[in-house]
């Protein structure tokens, strides 16, 4: 998987991530895209439920169960690819909590480094199930205005 994510989404979760300091913040990702290369749709943001705790988080199921809905019903491309939460030692590898905690690897994991509440780095990750340990997932920013590469002449 590789994720493509335009800056301005990538900003709206720095944003958040850094909003919700000292606490993890936390939400889902939208995307579609089939195969190796997911395009990132929306990002929209959920209570953490754990964010008395500093170093958990728990996407409140309510929120993504009315995603998901939502999603369905409106019939498109668009999907749950996965979900984002902040760190706030500025790692943004999962934690021990987060491996204990993964079960699903259909699901992109982002991670956004948070330290002093300023963003220092953002990772995506997948959950190797038969390893049972996270894989990188490369995060790709496509340029604004970028010319699109020449057709293929076979
Ligand atoms: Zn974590």
């Amino acid at each position: 998987m590789i994720l493509q994510i335009e800056a301005g989404l990538l900003k709206q979760m720095a944003d958040a991530a850094e909003a919700a300091f000292p606490a993890e913040a936390c939400g889902l990702i939208v995307g579609r895209g089939r195969g190796q290369l997911v395009r990132v749709t929306r990002v929209v943001a959920a209570p953490n439920l754990l964010a008395a705790d500093t170093d958990r988080f728990e996407v409140d199921p309510a929120v993504r169960l009315r995603l998901e809905r939502d999603l369905r019903e409106a019939g498109g491309k668009d999907r749950l690819i996965g979900h984002y939460h902040s760190h706030t030692d500025g790692t943004a590898d999962p934690s021990g909590t987060d491996r204990a905690l993964a079960f699903e690897p259909d699901l992109a994991w982002v991670i956004i480094g948070v330290l002093d509440g300023q963003t220092v780095q953002t990772l995506a990750h997948r959950l190797d199930e038969k390893r049972g340990s996270f894989r990188p997932v490369p995060i790709r920013t496509p340029k604004k205005n970028a010319c699109k590469p020449p057709p293929h002449s076979a």
